[in-house]
């Protein structure tokens, strides 16, 4: 039973937001909270930064962070929370879906003065696709912005979801006065000091009270009594169980860095936020509280050191615990390794554990044994599922500079797709390599590395590729699959796991072969079964 006991304490989430909206500083005062960290600052942003120095060096001092800001865990009442870093930077975006199958639920940062922006609403929508539950926190409720029901539609109509409103803020900006908080039914007034005292809730339970006017005025009074009555009437009241299925998003309204309302929201996502849930492995659904143990890799993070060229593999534990020296079965290799030193995460550092549980992440040091989306497990053959690959954005076909270190160039660039830097599609007609990432900046990254870590030179040579789709024949021996294969012959290639991709010049010619051949399906994610 303390196995169960210590799974269900836990609270595995991600903070997801477009740049700016304030997620570095709500996960700060999430910290604070919980006795983790003393002072505000102590959480580095790790987001790029604009204009200080090159955007190269600054993918490398983000890289130095994110080790730091990989897993911050603290514990807080009798909960245990795991907040996995989830890059807003829109280069580094795969790194963020990856997170986002290693969380169990996920708090969404939205700027009240800016709404619904454009990363918020792509990683929104891989996290409806994946039914994750989510709770909406609108921050900067300390400026003037968009009025609470418009950004209530616009969380509804731009990012698809059900909300509920779980607190309600009183005036705005200048004239913001605090906020009602319809989960705990009471009122915390805005004094604009962050080090007030946070028991300073007002408990009300009926909003009808004379009380109120008193509290923040006449003409407040009357409005907040008739936008929550509003509110009643529009909105579903919050159910449990639909939130956890992805059906419901709670809404909450505060300012992170006056740090005002996250205590309401903290106190509500332990309440509510699911523990670990069963994950589906391709053979079977794996429950947390299995006594055998089960997890795998959802990042990898390469050492700043560049003469060791050991590497950081994050596991989440699906199922039982991980201890230490114990060997475990590495599915894809079918290849016992034991961990003498596994990272446990404790707010912004990391030491070594004895044992760890389902929900938690632990890091192991790696010399290449491991890539993105492997199992480990006490023995079972399982394999889990849900690290998708997105078609990139840029292509560009990557070149031996140096022919004595061809060796050296290969393993470099298998480590750096193991890794998930970018992804390689090797081209059926000739071999020939073709990188593909998210962001310009990355190709700048694998040429340092390659050159730092391993050794090689590279060259890049312009592919111009508009998107990557992954083929899927209905029948594979039909004529029309071999007649697509015939003619797009230059186009075709393989990715990692050997899949073929079509790497489409033109949105027309994705739309002309769809049409050709309709037994051919296109797809922009790897992972369409
Ligand atoms: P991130 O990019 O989402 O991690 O955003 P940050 O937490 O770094 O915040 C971006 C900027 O918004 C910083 O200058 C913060 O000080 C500011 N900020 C964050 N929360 C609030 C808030 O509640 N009110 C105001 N006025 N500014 C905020």
């Amino acid at each position: 039973m303390q196995l169960e006991k210590e799974i269900n304490k836990r609270r595995t989430f991600g903070i997801i937001s477009h740049p700016d909206a304030g997620k570095t500083t709500l996960t700060e005062k999430l910290l604070l909270f919980g006795g983790a960290i003393q002072e505000a600052g102590a959480v580095k942003s790790n987001k790029i930064k604009k204009g200080a120095t090159s955007d190269f060096m600054e993918i490398e001092r983000q890289r130095g962070i994110s080790v730091a800001t990989s897993v911050l865990a603290f514990n807080y009442r009798d909960k245990k929370i795991n907040i996995l870093d989830t890059p807003g930077h829109k280069d580094f975006a795969e790194d963020t879906f990856r997170t986002l199958t290693a969380v169990d639920s996920v708090i969404v940062v939205i700027d009240v003065a800016k709404g619904v922006e454009e990363q918020t609403q792509k990683l929104v929508e891989v996290c409806r696709m994946r039914k994750i539950p989510m709770i909406v926190f609108i921050n900067k409720l300390d400026r003037e912005g968009k009025d609470a029901f418009d950004l209530l539609d616009e969380v509804e109509q731009k990012l698809e979801l059900k909300v509920c409103p779980l607190s309600y803020p009183i005036g705005m900006g200048y004239d913001f006065k605090g906020i009602y908080n319809i989960w705990e039914k009471n009122i915390n007034l805005f004094s604009g000091d962050n080090k007030k005292n946070i028991k300073d809730t007002i408990a009300f339970d009926d909003i009808e009270s004379p009380e109120l006017e008193k509290l923040i005025g006449s003409d407040e009074a009357e409005e907040l009594r008739t936008d929550l009555e509003l509110i009643s009437e529009v909105y579903p009241d919050f159910d449990r169980e639909a939130y956890i299925k992805g059906e419901l998003q709670p809404v909450f309204f505060g300012s992170a860095l006056n740090n005002f309302g996250v205590r309401e929201l903290l106190d509500c996502f332990i309440t509510i936020a699911p523990p670990p849930l069963p994950k589906k492995a391709e053979e079977r659904a794996v429950t947390p509280t299995e006594n055998t143990f089960s997890g795998f890799v959802f990042k990898i993070h390469a050492n700043m050191d560049p003469k060791h060229r050991d590497r950081l593999a994050f596991i989440k534990i699906v199922s039982g615990t991980f201890e230490r020296n114990k060997p475990y079965l590495h599915v894809r290799h079918q290849k016992n390794l034991k961990f003498s030193s596994p990272n446990a995460f404790f707010a912004e550092k990391k030491e070594i554990v004895d044992v760890s549980y389902a929900g938690d992440i632990v890091g192991l040091h790696d010399t290449g044994n491991f890539k993105i989306g492997d199992t480990l497990t006490e023995g079972e053959q399982l394999n889990f599922k849900g690290i998708p690959s997105f078609s990139p954005e840029h292509f560009r076909y990557i070149n031996n500079a140096d022919p004595m270190k061809s060796k050296q160039l290969e393993k470099g660039i298998t480590q750096l797709m193991d890794e998930g830097v970018a992804q390689l599609f090797t081209l059926q007609l000739n071999n020939r390599k073709i990188i593909g990432t998210v962001g310009a900046l990355q190709y700048e990254v694998i040429q340092y590395r390659l050159e730092h870590e391993y050794g090689a030179k590279c060259s890049y040579e312009n592919f111009p590729v508009h998107k990557a789709c992954w083929v899927e024949a209905e029948d594979p021996n039909n004529e029309e699959f071999a007649e697509f294969k015939r003619v797009k012959q230059k186009f075709l290639a393989h990715d990692k796991q050997g899949q073929l991709v079509f790497l489409a010049d033109s949105a027309f010619s994705i739309q002309m072969a769809q049409q050709k051949y309709p037994t051919v399906k296109l797809h922009f994610v790897s992972e369409y079964k």
